[in-house]
């Protein structure tokens, strides 16, 4: 695997998790009807876990304005294409998808495509899947057909578990994960332009080094332990559901 250091980038593993992390935290929240009154949403198991998924792998599309990255080369030449042409359009890496207007575009886009245009939200969830698989890391060195084509091929597999499922949520799930990565890039060095197009960075650097010793055994590690306890509160079953989103 590719190792870029002190470069001012986050793991894809981290944001991954962040994003999967704050959906878990959120669905209770999402589930209050004293708090949400109609707009509350209470989740089946199984939308609990789709859109841990789509959480996680949106938590990694703010990179796609970063041409020669990692999530660049997912899919060949296709997404080294998209990835430069919105690295142009964007000014650059760490500008416009770095900001809170993009994550609500994005979540925006995604609910509309989600509730009238089933065939393009596949086609978008195929790209969150892929992007996301690539983000965290799974891929083989210096493998490039190979590796796309794995890729491909649970990306696939996840937009075939999931098209069944009433994915009315995902506008939100979409925008929690593109939020989450500015907040863990806003941590690091440089920041992100959040309020864009206005002007003003903001970084509050608590995790000097990226991909160092902080993120690695600290971050890491914190992230992991909440998601392993909200999952399992999750994943256990339609009952535990119902404990998890009581709130
Ligand atoms: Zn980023």
């Amino acid at each position: 695997m590719l190792k870029r250091r002190g470069n001012g980038h986050m793991m894809g593993k981290t944001h991954a998790l962040s994003g999967a992390l704050a959906w878990l935290g959120a669905v209770p929240v999402i589930a209050q009807e004293r708090l949400l009154g109609d707009y509350a949403v209470s989740l089946s198991a199984e939308q609990v876990a789709a859109g841990a998924v789509v959480c996680a792998g949106a938590a990694i599309l703010p990179d796609i304005d970063h041409h020669n990255g990692r999530i660049a080369n997912t899919f060949g030449p296709i997404t080294e294409h998209m990835c430069k042409w919105i690295g142009k359009l964007s000014g650059g890496h760490r500008q416009a998808t770095h900001s809170l207007l993009f994550a609500v575009a994005m979540g925006l886009a995604m609910d509309v495509l989600a509730t009238h245009y089933v065939y393009a939200w596949w086609a978008c969830l195929f790209m969150i899947v892929g992007l996301g698989l690539r983000g965290v890391g799974l891929d083989f060195e210096g493998k490039e057909p190979q590796s796309a084509l794995a890729d491909c091929a649970l990306a696939l597999a996840a937009v075939w578990l999931m098209h069944n499922i009433d994915m009315s949520f995902v506008g939100f799930a979409v925008g929690l994960g593109c939020f989450a990565h500015v907040v863990g890039d806003c941590l690091t060095p440089r920041g992100c332009p959040v309020f864009w197009p206005l002007p003003y960075r903001i970084d509050v650097p608590v995790i000097p080094r990226t991909d160092g010793k902080v993120e690695r055994w600290v971050v890491m590690p914190v992230l992991s332990l909440g998601i392993a306890v909200l999952a399992v509160r999750s994943v256990l079953g339609d009952a535990t559901t119902q404990w998890l989103t009581r709130g």
